[in-house]
């Protein structure tokens, strides 16, 4: 029999220290709970896995409350144009930061840079108790809290346990809790493109029949973040070609707007999949970012989201304690999965729609897709509408 190493009591139990679980814990400890993350691999400084997060509006504001937009806004990129193309079509949707004000539509930031700000915060905070490298390996609730018994036998015992592990979550599987999986049979391939001509913070999205091909302005002007959509079977091939050769294939796709381009970073593939689970709670658990629905990152808004998510489950668990209330009740959690459910399906809705109305050759659909571009670029009112929604504004029934 395994001796009880050490015991910790804290408010709030974390599992998963990607930039969700990070976050949470990062905003509620400057809210004054205490809170214990649990990561399986080691807390060190990401050096880069070559994605780029374009943010929207809402979700800089939300970091600018929880003080992390501060500690960033020097890396930051602007997207003030968005041009979306479908292939060999005329037709083109043009957003423009100018129709609705000076705001940019979005920021750009590479995942690293985030990453490693936010772990820094959470390094320095001391209501954190950072467990990493730790595994669990037995979780008990009762009517009063939650236990967690890591495999050192450390134990830790908290109100509540949030679970940021990713859309693969393991704590969502032991709580029995159906996600709905969906394979697209596509792969991303991310790079960093250096290009000749500056790209005057225009993104662009380009509709091919793999799938969605991404230009992402970063913060220097002459440096893109490429997220190039292909099919499952074709992707390694790419990845694995001489540098000269993939670019070959990447500049057919980028075409010459930009002047000659370069790959500057390694390649990284990263399979898509969608990922949702049909409840947001059990016991005293509940599910944040990626675990509770991982979406293709056709529109970028994973980790936009995960912060909404964040900024609901953090405001609801702040009323709570300051009424003297549960912070781990069933009552709030259902709160919280009735705030956050429904616009994170709308944006599933949204994401797994664009991408199978794109992702093909289907004549009748090419015609029906040229149609509708046509047709959102000359109506401003819908014009408006999609911006402002891509910029993070809610809209509730
Ligand atoms: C190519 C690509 C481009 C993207 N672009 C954008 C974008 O532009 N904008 C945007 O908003 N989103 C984007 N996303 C989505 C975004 O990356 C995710 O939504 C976000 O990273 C989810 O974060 P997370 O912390 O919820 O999950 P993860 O990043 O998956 O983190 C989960 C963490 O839990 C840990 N973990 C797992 N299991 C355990 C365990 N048993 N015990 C302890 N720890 C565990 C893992 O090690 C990991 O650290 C993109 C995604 C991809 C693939």
């Amino acid at each position: 029999m395994q001796s009880v190493k050490q015991n910790k009591e804290v408010e709030v139990i974390i599992v998963g220290g990607g930039v969700v679980g990070l976050t949470m814990a990062h905003a509620l400890a400057i809210h004054n709970v205490t809170v214990a993350i649990i990561e399986k691999n080691e807390f060190t400084e990401q050096i880069s896995d070559g994605r780029a997060f374009a943010i929207s509006d809402g979700s800089k504001e939300i970091l600018d409350c929880f003080g992390i937009w501060d500690v960033i806004k020097g890396t930051v990129g602007n997207i003030n144009e968005i041009r979306v193309t479908d292939k060999d079509s005329l037709f083109f949707l043009h957003f423009d930061n100018k129709l609705i004000g000076s705001k940019p539509l979005g920021y750009m930031i590479e995942s690293a840079i985030i990453h490693n700000a936010l772990l820094n915060q959470v390094k320095e905070n001391r209501k954190i108790e950072i467990l990493a490298p730790a595994t669990y390996s037995i979780v008990d609730y009762n009517a009063n809290g939650v236990r967690v018994t890591l495999s050192d036998s450390t134990i830790i015992n908290g109100k509540l346990l949030v679970a940021a592990d990713g859309k693969n979550s393991k704590i969502r599987e032991l709580l029995g809790i159906y996600a709905q999986k969906i394979d697209y049979g596509q792969t991303a391939i991310v790079c960093n493109i250096r290009h000749q001509k500056e790209h005057q913070a225009i993104a662009q999205e380009r509709f091919l029949s793999a799938g969605p091909f991404a230009i992402l302005p970063l913060k220097d002007p002459h440096i893109s973040s490429i997220v190039w959509t292909e099919r499952d079977k074709l992707a390694p091939l790419f990845a694995k070609m001489d540098r000269e050769e993939l670019n070959y294939h990447l500049a057919e796709r980028f075409t010459d707007y930009l002047g000659k381009i370069e790959i500057v970073s390694k390649i990284f593939l990263y399979p898509i999949s969608l990922t949702f689970s049909r409840k947001y709670y059990k016991d005293r658990a509940v599910l944040i970012g990626d675990s509770a629905h991982a979406i293709h990152p056709i529109a970028g808004q994973g980790y936009n989201l995960g912060l909404k998510d964040v900024k609901e489950l953090v405001n609801l668990i702040i009323r709570n304690k300051k009424l003297g209330l549960d912070i781990g009740s069933s009552l709030l959690l259902k709160e919280y999965e009735d705030n956050r459910m429904f616009s994170n399906m709308a944006m599933i809705g949204i994401t797994d729609s664009l991408n199978r109305l794109f992702s093909n050759n289907i004549a009748f659909l090419r015609e029906i897709r040229s149609l509708g571009l046509a047709a959102v670029n000359k109506i401003p009112r819908l014009k408006k509408f999609f911006m402002e929604y891509a910029m993070g504004k809610e809209f509730k029934l």
